[in-house]
């Protein structure tokens, strides 16, 4: 199994973007998507500053739904998936585990700088952002299990994080109902693994309003209660 650091991704993927250039604006919450006339105008920042924008693009992960301005026909169905995660370091000259393991009820994954990534809880305990005692022994148990040697190893960082799970757990993309509005969330387990088909087909879709055939199965009207999104 091959892999990815995610902290590393999201930064190359920052200067990437801003070689292209495209402008970063980080911590400044969006707090509402305008419209007018039936398509989207822009947004509104919780500092009260507004950016205009013929096309906004809805990836606020777990979070989609808290922004308000689109009615709750619009709001994708997508809700926090909790998960706790940690991290054990082994000695990056001579590492426990060079390789991807996926044990019973955990995976583990060593990373190049002695990081040993054991993941995952899936709880559905809405934005709770609390590390549990519970969370941490199904982990570590469910490791040592497969690698008692681990038991050795200190522990370097312990987290949680809410993946993006819709109704069905599949990823909802593509054009929304009203014009501008485009969806890229509910990306739930998978969202680092398809970064770059994500990213292609609503890059595409943005720039020049098409649908490509892989996420045409992901729009938004799957779930029933809306108008076709428009070709
Ligand atoms: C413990 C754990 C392990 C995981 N392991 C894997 C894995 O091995 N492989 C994999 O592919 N995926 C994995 N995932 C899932 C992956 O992290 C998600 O699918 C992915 O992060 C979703 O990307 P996203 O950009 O849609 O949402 P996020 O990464 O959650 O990003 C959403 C961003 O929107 C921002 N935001 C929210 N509200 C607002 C607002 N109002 N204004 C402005 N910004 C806002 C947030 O701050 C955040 O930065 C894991 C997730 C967890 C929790």
């Amino acid at each position: 199994d091959t892999q990815v650091d995610n902290r590393k991704l999201a930064a190359a993927l920052r200067l990437a973007a801003e070689a292209a250039g495209a402008s970063v604006s980080e911590y400044r919450a969006v707090s509402t998507i305008s419209s007018r006339a039936g398509r989207v105008d822009g947004l509104t920042l919780a500092d009260g500053a507004k950016v205009s924008a013929d096309v906004v693009v809805l990836a606020a992960g777990a979070w989609s739904r808290s922004i308000a301005g689109l009615g709750p026909e619009l709001l994708p169905p997508v809700r926090p998936v909790k998960g706790q995660m940690l991290a054990l370091r082994m000695d990056p000259a001579a590492p426990l585990l060079t390789h991807v393991v996926w044990a019973p009820a955990a995976y583990l994954v060593p990373r190049r700088d002695g990081r040993l990534l054991v993941g995952a809880t899936v709880e559905e305990k809405g934005y709770d952002t609390s590390l549990t005692a519970g969370g941490m022994l199904t982990l570590l148990e469910a490791a040592w299990r497969t690698v008692p040697a681990i038991e050795e190893l200190p522990i370097d960082e312990m987290w949680v994080g809410h993946r993006p799970g819709s109704r069905d757990d599949a990823p909802i993309l593509g054009a929304g109902p009203i014009d501008g509005l485009i969806y890229a969330t509910g990306h739930y387990r998978n969202g680092i693994l398809l970064t770059p088909i994500t990213a292609d087909a609503i890059a595409r879709l943005v720039l020049d309003g098409a649908s490509e055939a892989a996420i045409r199965p992901f729009g938004i009207e799957r779930f029933g209660s809306l108008p076709a999104a428009a070709e």
